[in-house]
Order: structure tokens, then sequence, then C-alpha cells
């Protein structure tokens, strides 16, 4: 285990509300979408694990533990990890078409290009 994915569960129907919101404030939105019922938004209550970025070759995984009926993401090493090597999972965005597409800036080896 390297780091849990803090922050406040929230309902994923107010995702969009909340994202309007933090963008007309000009803050950072930070969000990990746990099902189709749950979200974790770490945008005003979280840690370091919201600032880890997405790579098509990562060096870590999340998943999603249930502990005491409670969902939580907890971010895994795939392997060992060197002191100062930077941490990656992959986000594992559901496809969309062309016009959603967000390019990855990976720039490892085996991109594939876009993250959703
Ligand atoms: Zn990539």
């Amino acid at each position: 285990m390297v780091i849990e994915y803090a922050g406040t569960v929230i309902r994923a129907v107010l995702t969009d509300k909340r994202e309007k919101y933090y963008d007309s404030k000009g803050i950072g939105c930070y969000m990990f979408r746990i099902d189709d019922f749950d979200v974790v938004d770490a945008t005003m209550k979280g840690n370091a694990a919201r600032f880890i970025n997405h790579s098509c070759e990562p060096n870590c995984y999340s998943r999603v533990i249930n502990i005491d009926g409670r969902k939580h993401i907890v971010i895994f090493a795939l392997r060992k990890l060197y002191r100062g090597e930077e941490l990656t999972y992959d986000y594992k965005f559901p496809i969309e078409d062309e016009d959603n597409k967000l390019h990855c800036n990976c720039g490892t080896r085996r991109c594939r290009r876009f993250l959703n």
C-alpha cells in the first residue's frame, strides 16, 4: 500500500454541480470515481494522492476497498518503487468519442495517446 486517495465520498449525481462551483471559484477540481454511484471528492479535503498523475505504463494501481461498509480508494505499488521516482497509475477513464478525447502526455513506450 502506498497511500489512500483521501477525500469526501459524494454521490455521483453531485459531481457536475460541484465541478461548476469549483470552476467558478478558480479552484482546481480533484475527483476519483468509485463506481456508478459514488465519487471521492479530494478538492477541499484530500491528501497528496490527488496529485498522482496518469500513466499508460504505471508503477501503481488503484483498488476500491471496503472497510466497515465504507468505500476507500487505495493506491498500491505494482512493483518495487525507487526513492524519488514519480508515482503513477492508470486512471482507466471510460472510452469517449472523438470530441471528448483527452490527450495523454505520459510519454511511455506503450502510451495509448488518450486517457479516454
Ligand atoms: Zn499515455
